[in-house]
C-alpha cells in the first residue's frame, strides 16, 4: 500500500468528522414547505429570494455610499440593488436596521491549515496531514465568520490539503470561504522554503516542494497543477519565520522565476511571489508574477515598475503579521531569531506601505493568517489607515482590488447584480471607525446566511 492509499482514507474522515460538528452554522435561506413540494412534483423550484435591507452599502467599488440601501438575492447570485426595491408577499426580508452592508471581504494571503501554536518544521515531524485538514476546516469556519468569504490560500505544511479543503468546502461538506489554493509552494534548495532545516540524517520525504533551476521549477508548477492547484506560490526570497537565508536575500534567480511565470501562463494560472527584499521584489515583477506578497523592501524603482506594468502586478503587503508576532511571538513558540527578524524588518515594510501609498499603487489586501490568528484578518485595516489609507481605499483593497488581482472580478469582490451573494454587515459606519470591520455581526455567502449576530431595528 502506498502513503496516498493510507493517507486519502484518513483526510476523507477527518472532513465527514468536521463536517459533522461544523455543519450545523449554516443555515440555507428561504426553504419552504412549499418548494420541497412544488420539487417533488418535478417541476423546478423557483429560486429562493431574499431581500437584505441596511441603513448604508459600501458596494466595494469606491463610489458614495448607498443610503438606504436593499440587495435582492434568489438563489447564490444577487440580482437587484437599489434604495428601494419591490418586496412581495411571499419574499423574506432581513432588515439589519442602521447597519452597514458590505461585499465580502478578500485576503489575498492566508494559510488556513496552518495551526498558529505550531511552527511548520516542528509540524512537519510531530503531526499529520489530518492535522492540516482538521485544522483547516476549524480555521476556514472562523475566518468566513470573521466576514472573510473569499481566501487566496499560500500553502499548507502538508502539500495539497489546501486543494481538499477547497473541495470538501465546494461541496458543502464544511463551511468555509471560496479558496483560490495553491497546493505545494516552491522553493529552492535551503531557502525559505526548504524544511530540511533538520539533521542532514533527517528525511521529510512527502514534501517534495525544492526545486531549483528552470527546467525543475517547470516541473514543479506542473506537478502543483497536475494535483489541483489553482496558481503557484514560489519563494523568491528568504522568510521572516524560517532559518534559511535572510528575507532580503533574493533566493531564485531573475530566470528560475521566469520560468515559474512562463509555465503557469501556459496553464493560464497566476504567480505569486513571496518576496521581502528589492532584488527578489524587482526580479518578480520583471518576471511577469501577479503579486508581490509581504514586499517589504519595496523601493523606488519598484514602484515605478510596478506604475509601469499598469495593473499586471500587484504589491500585497502583510504588515499586522509585525505587531502580532511582537505580542504573541513568545507565547506560541516562535524561536528568539525569528523574533529577532521580524522587529529588524518591520519599520522598513511600513516605510515600503507608505511609499507605495504615495504613488497612488492599488495595494492588495492581505494578512498571512496562521501568522496572525486566524479570525483576525480585519486588524490589517486599522494599520493601514493609521499608516495614511483612507478607509474606503482599504475596504475597496480587500474587495473589489482583491477580486481584480485574483481574476475572479466576475463572480465576487462587489455588492452588484450578477455576483455571488456575499455580504457581510456591522453595526457602525467603517467610513468613521475602520475597526467597524473587526465586529462583523452579520454574513452571507452565495446567499447562505452564515453569521446572523445583529440587534435587529424595527422593520419599517
Ligand atoms: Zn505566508
Amino acid at each position: 500500500m502506498t502513503m496516498r492509499h493510507v493517507i486519502r482514507p484518513i483526510l476523507r474522515r477527518a472532513i465527514t468528522l468536521a463536517a459533522r460538528s461544523l455543519l450545523c452554522v449554516a443555515v440555507p435561506i428561504g426553504s419552504t414547505g412549499a418548494q420541497a413540494g412544488r420539487a417533488q412534483a418535478g417541476r423546478a423550484p423557483a429560486p429562493d429570494v431574499v431581500i437584505v435591507r441596511a441603513a448604508r452599502l459600501i458596494d466595494g467599488r469606491g463610489g458614495a455610499p448607498l443610503e438606504p440601501a436593499m440587495v435582492r438575492i434568489e438563489g447564490d447570485r444577487i440580482t437587484a440593488v437599489g434604495r428601494t426595491l419591490p418586496v412581495a408577499a411571499n419574499e423574506r426580508v432581513i432588515d439589519l436596521g442602521a447597519a452597514t452592508l458590505l461585499p465580502g471581504m478578500i485576503d489575498l494571503h492566508t494559510h488556513l491549515t496552518g495551526r498558529r501554536s505550531v511552527h511548520w518544521e516542528d509540524a512537519l515531524v510531530k503531526t499529520t496531514p489530518a492535522f492540516d485538514a482538521l485544522w483547516g476546516a476549524a480555521n476556514a469556519l472562523v475566518t468566513l465568520q470573521a466576514g472573510f468569504t473569499t481566501c487566496r490560500d499560500m500553502g499548507p505544511t502538508w502539500p495539497y490539503v489546501d486543494v481538499e479543503l477547497r473541495n470538501a468546502i465546494d461541496a458543502g461538506a464544511v463551511p468555509g470561504p471560496r479558496m483560490m489554493v495553491a497546493g505545494n509552494y516552491v522553493s529552492s534548495t535551503g531557502g525559505a522554503g526548504d524544511a530540511r532545516q533538520f539533521s542532514i540524517y533527517v528525511d521529510v520525504p512527502l514534501v517534495r516542494n525544492l526545486a531549483d533551476g528552470p527546467q525543475e521549477i517547470m516541473k514543479a508548477v506542473r506537478t502543483n497543477f497536475k494535483h489541483g492547484s489553482d496558481f503557484i506560490k514560489i519563494l523568491a526570497s528568504g522568510a521572516v519565520l524560517s532559518k534559511g537565508i535572510e528575507p532580503g536575500a533574493q533566493q531564485y534567480s531573475d530566470e528560475e522565476i521566469q520560468s515559474a511565470v512562463t509555465e503557469a501562463a501556459r496553464w493560464g494560472r497566476q504567480v505569486a511571489s513571496h518576496s521581502h527584499g528589492a532584488s527578489s521584489i524587482i526580479a518578480s515583477i520583471k518576471g511577469g508574477v501577479r503579486t508581490i506578497d509581504h514586499g517589504s523592501y519595496l523601493n523606488d524603482e519598484a514602484v515605478t515598475l510596478l506604475k509601469a506594468g499598469n495593473r499586471r502586478t500587484f504589491y500585497v503587503p502583510t504588515l499586522y503579521t509585525s505587531v502580532s508576532i511582537e505580542e504573541d511571538g513568545v507565547a506560541i513558540n516562535i524561536p528568539a531569531s525569528e523574533l529577532e527578524r521580524s522587529r529588524r524588518i518591520t519599520q522598513v515594510q511600513n516605510a515600503g506601505f507608505r511609499r507605495a501609498l504615495a504613488a497612488g499603487l492599488p495595494i492588495g489586501f492581505a494578512t498571512d493568517a496562521a501568522v496572525i490568528r486566524h479570525g483576525d484578518n480585519a486588524r490589517e485595516f486599522a494599520l493601514r489607515v493609521s499608516l495614511g489609507e483612507s478607509p474606503m481605499q482599504s475596504i475597496v483593497s480587500a474587495t473589489s482590488l482583491n477580486a481584480e488581482i485574483m481574476g475572479w472580478s466576475d463572480r465576487v469582490g462587489s455588492v452588484e447584480v450578477g455576483k455571488f451573494a456575499d455580504l457581510v454587515a456591522v453595526t457602525g459606519n467603517p467610513l468613521v471607525d475602520i475597526t467597524e470591520l473587526q465586529r462583523v455581526g452579520f454574513v452571507m455567502k452565495g446567499g447562505v446566511v452564515v453569521v446572523d449576530a445583529m440587534r435587529r431595528q424595527s422593520a419599517r
